[in-house]
């Protein structure tokens, strides 16, 4: 039995006992069948805390799909560039109404990888720990905005558990505002292929010491795209970030497909 007919099934019995709940009229099977619940036509979708900031604040990530192809995004590891999320949102909601784009295929979505910078508008987290220097790599510095020890941020730790859970064959993570396709290891078809989709160029910007460019693409040779959007995507709407950027993300989910 499928995950998804068994949610369904699931779905539907519990809808059954609280609409018939009381009624004496014995319920038939084409009944049970055809009554509308909910979750009959959503795609199998997760919701997971991978754990807490430094200030306490939950890291969420959400899970859609579970075939074997998976691909990662996350917004606003740093906490001042925080386009990504309401774009995320977005991919979010549109995936389930394109239930076709997710057949074998999983995506999880991280929208706040820095929950605490982003309720402060700083780059760092709480403790002054740029996230994306914190990571297990040979580059890395021992310093204090680099944390004291690789992972030593659970943020950071929050990061890397989905990468170890989800083993993922591709990786996208949101910044600004450079204004670029930025990739690491063996991620340049997939930046050729976002730049086909939107307006930004490709550039190589270069590894940067305890990334997570540098941790996944180096490290573990995962194809993984740093996207820099424009400073002033800041200021636009959702649906206006995904007119803008959404084909792009939707080229590295169906990756090596073309998108329709
Ligand atoms: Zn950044």
């Amino acid at each position: 039995m499928s995950r998804k007919w068994s949610l369904s099934s699931t779905a539907c019995a519990l809808f059954v006992v609280l609409v018939f709940a009381g009624c004496h009229k014995p319920v038939s099977y084409p009944e049970i069948i055809a009554a509308p619940h909910p979750l009959t036509d959503t795609l199998p979708a997760q919701h997971r805390i991978l754990g807490k900031s430094i200030e306490n604040r939950l890291i969420e990530c959400l899970t859609l799909g579970y075939g074997r192809d998976v691909t990662f995004i996350l917004a606003a590891i740093h906490g001042n560039e925080p386009a990504g999320t309401p774009l995320l949102r977005h991919l979010a909601e549109y995936l389930p109404r394109h239930p076709q784009l997710l057949a074998g295929r999983t995506v999880v979505l991280l929208p706040v990888a820095n929950p605490d910078g982003m309720a402060r508008n700083s780059r760092d987290n709480a403790r002054g720990v740029d996230l994306n220097r914190n990571f297990a790599t040979a580059n890395r510095l021992d310093n204090k905005n680099s944390g004291t020890a690789p992972l030593s941020e659970p943020e950071a730790r929050a990061i890397e558990s989905v990468i170890w859970k989800y083993k993922p064959n591709r990786i996208v993570s949101i910044h600004q505002p450079l204004a670029c396709i930025d990739y690491d290891g063996p991620g340049l078809i997939l930046a050729i292929r976002m730049a086909q989709y939107c307006d930004l160029p490709i550039k190589k910007l270069g590894a940067k010491p305890g990334s997570l460019g540098s941790y996944a693409g180096l490290e573990l040779g995962i194809p993984i795209i740093t996207f820099e959007l424009l400073p002033g995507d800041t200021a636009l709407s959702a649906e206006r970030l995904w007119r803008q950027y959404g084909k792009a993300l939707i080229a590295v989910i169906v990756y090596p497909d073309a998108v329709k």
